[in-house]
């Protein structure tokens, strides 16, 4: 099973937009573009918002069947690992093993010794076509990398060989995740990362390592995007060495777990595998989610009310919310409008708050933020909640479409 060159991951926290997801990537691929669809969702997820793996599959197809879509598209089991893959196991073709966990956990010297003396004829100035300077490898860098490595690939190992016990060799995608770190991690480490798995026998398709900068969930990108563009124009260049060097499989490329909406380093990634003819993968995460709330709010009545009520009880229980998502997310309290404030909106101003546009006056960064974690409280709402994405299916899906073709794959594929 192989994974095409352009893929574009979307999350959908209640399962209600499959076909407007959908309909977003067809239309861009109406431009002679193939860009395969792949549904992503956490255990994490499942569990805040109590769905079951089967619900992403049933969702996927039923999209796909209804809007006679004929391309590739996946259904990825997006951060598992060893303890919670088997739930995965029948619905998902696509495996994300997240790995970051094991970064820096010890390995046997007996392993280590044979990863740096398997790499030794990379010691010296390694030249890297593309790359203008040479890599400078060490037989102590060597050792760091291991030290640092080893065990999360071999755990990428463990993962990767329950799943062809389950589901047979060449049956999956597989990815190897370690974004959700502090530290980035450089090119030189992503090419001792992709021979360690290829020695371990794992054909990584895509793999997402952690970038420099901040990916906060929802908003755009914080830090230096001239450091983020050398980066990743490196981390392709290795990939391509990599797969020629360690015989990873030819589509192995990039993923970006973008946390959505990194808009400003979309047109960076775009120039690159443009520059190399290169595939590309993003995941973004719940954007689908925020356009539903601000669907709501421009339905109005009832809607309006839903929407409203979701602000009130997220800022009351902003801790709790925030919490699993701590890393991940910069809220800034004294900007966030007061619940009588919100409560004298009209639809159109709300909207206009939560919806990613940089530059419009009434888009607040933080506002977004708070409801981006904030679906446990629609979760909790039930019925109530989804019998409202019912009510307002057309003018939420048109939003949903919209986001995902407009702001998302526009910029991304220089539509
Ligand atoms: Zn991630």
């Amino acid at each position: 099973m192989k994974l095409g060159k352009f893929s574009f991951g979307t999350g959908d926290r209640f399962s209600h937009q499959g076909e407007a997801q959908l309909r977003a990537i067809m239309k861009a691929n109406k431009s002679g573009l193939d860009i395969s669809p792949v549904w992503n969702k956490s255990n994490r997820e499942h569990t805040y918002v109590h769905t079951h793996p089967g619900d992403v599959r049933i969702e996927a197809d039923e999209a796909v069947a209804k809007l006679g879509y004929k391309g590739k598209y996946f259904v990825d089991a997006d951060h598992i690992n060893l303890s919670n893959v088997a739930a995965f196991v029948n619905s998902s073709d696509f495996f994300t093993l997240d790995v970051a966990s094991f970064i820096g956990k010890e390995s046997k010297e007996a392993e280590v010794n044979e990863f740096v003396s398997s790499s030794q004829k990379y010691i010296g100035n390694l030249m890297i076509q593309g790359i203008e300077r040479p890599i400078v490898v060490t037989e102590e860098l060597l050792h760091q990398i291991a030290a640092k490595f080893l065990a999360a690939t071999q755990q990428a190992a463990d993962i990767y060989n329950f799943l062809v016990k389950k589901k047979g060799k060449g049956n999956f995608i597989t990815e190897v995740s370690m974004d959700e770190v502090e530290t980035p991690q450089t090119p030189v480490e992503l090419l001792f990362i992709l021979k360690m798995l290829a020695d371990k026998g794992v054909p990584a398709q895509t793999i997402a390592p952690k970038f420099t900068g901040r990916f906060n969930k929802g908003v755009d990108y914080t830090g230096d995007v001239d450091q983020f563009a050398k980066e990743f124009e490196e981390d392709v260049l290795v990939i391509d060495f990599a797969i020629k060097e360690f015989g990873l499989p030819e589509e192995l490329k990039l993923s970006i777990h973008s946390g959505s909406d990194k808009f400003s380093i979309y047109p960076v990634m775009a120039l690159v595998i443009k520059k190399y003819d290169k595939g590309l993968h993003v995941k973004t995460a719940g954007t689908t989610w925020l356009e539903e709330v601000i669907g709501l709010a421009i339905a109005g009545d009832d809607a309006l009310v839903a929407a409203k009520y979701i602000y009130e009880h997220s800022i009351g229980r902003k801790d709790e919310l925030c919490a699993p998502y701590a890393d991940v997310i910069d809220i800034d309290d004294t900007k966030l409008p007061s619940v009588e404030e919100v409560n004298s909106w009209t639809g159109e101003k709300y909207a206009n708050t939560l919806r990613h546009i940089p530059g419009h006056p009434d888009y607040n960064p933080n506002f977004r933020q708070l409801i981006h974690v904030a679906y446990k409280v629609a979760a909790e709402m039930g019925k109530n909640y989804a019998d409202l994405l019912e009510k307002y299916s057309e003018v939420i899906g048109s939003c949903v479409e919209e986001n995902i073709y407009d702001r998302h794959l526009k910029r991304l594929f220089n539509l």
